[in-house]
């Protein structure tokens, strides 16, 4: 069995058996990968890393030839990113972001752009005032670069560029120009500020990214296509969206215990 060393971001971990651990991990090398910590559970010193959720390791293990589940004998921690951890709005978006990550990529299929582009917002999340931006700026980032990308760039039935309205087919995926509107009479309006909001956050680096302005009605706006668009091709809403959603609707409570409010605008 060869082994490999590899850097890991934990996705998810689930109990195995009295003694075990089976972890989710999206790793630099090799993208999403599921490990077998065994004995993890009975001594808490038997691995470096106590595995948390969306925490950067250096993971050491076996690639089994028969099966896609592998043996892990070493878990080193890079980074437990705790202040993140220690923040509720922050720890529910890191949570939705690793919920995300796990549902659009394959299994086993390199990809270090994605995982570069999880560290990176990981990192940013420690220190950031505005973690919904940085959330929402790794959600159409994610899109773009797995297969589950809306179309934004044209109308997706006749090819043209979008000059005057448009609308977002969920069905088909993308804009539709006025002469195409037919083609799904389900598909809604969109604000022109939104398209060139997820079509400047797709062309951009992150650092520029971060210092995109976004009227709270665009921003709003791109949050539920985004998230109507995910819901409808995954079949199902992420976890952690659902999660979201109810702090976001509880958000009084939350300030109401000394929290710090999730800003709305971007
Ligand atoms: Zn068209």
């Amino acid at each position: 069995m060869p082994i490999h060393k590899t850097e890991a971001i934990v996705l998810r971990k689930r109990d195995f058996r009295e003694t075990s651990l089976i972890v989710d991990f999206f790793t630099r090398d090799f993208g999403k990968l599921s490990g077998l910590l065994k004995g993890i559970r009975t001594d808490q010193r038997k691995f470096a890393s106590t595995l948390e959720l969306f925490s950067h390791n250096d993971i050491i293990f076996y690639m089994g030839n028969t099966s896609s589940l592998h043996l892990v004998s070493q878990a080193d921690i890079k980074d437990n990113f705790d202040p993140v951890r220690q923040n509720i709005t922050k720890s529910g978006l890191s949570s939705f972001m690793m919920e995300l990550l796990s549902a659009v990529m394959p299994q086993e299929d390199k990809n270090e752009e994605v995982f570069n582009l999880a560290l990176t917002c990981l990192t940013e999340l420690k220190r950031s005032v505005n973690p919904e931006r940085v959330a929402t700026i790794f959600k159409i980032k994610m899109l773009a670069l797995s297969g589950f990308k809306p179309h934004f760039d044209s109308c997706l039935a006749c090819g043209d560029k979008i000059i005057g309205q448009s609308k977002f087919s969920l069905s088909l995926g993308g804009l539709l120009c006025e002469r195409c509107f037919q083609k799904d009479y389900a598909a809604r309006s969109v604000f022109r500020g939104t398209v060139a909001s997820i079509l400047y956050i797709e062309k951009n680096d992150f650092a520029n990214n971060l210092n995109l302005g976004m009227n709270p009605q665009i921003k709003r706006e791109l949050d539920i296509i985004l998230n109507a668009f995910l819901n409808f091709h995954l079949e199902r809403e992420l976890k952690s969206q659902n999660v979201l959603n109810k702090m976001a609707n509880f958000a009084p409570v939350i300030v109401g215990t000394g929290l710090k409010p999730v800003p709305t605008d971007m």
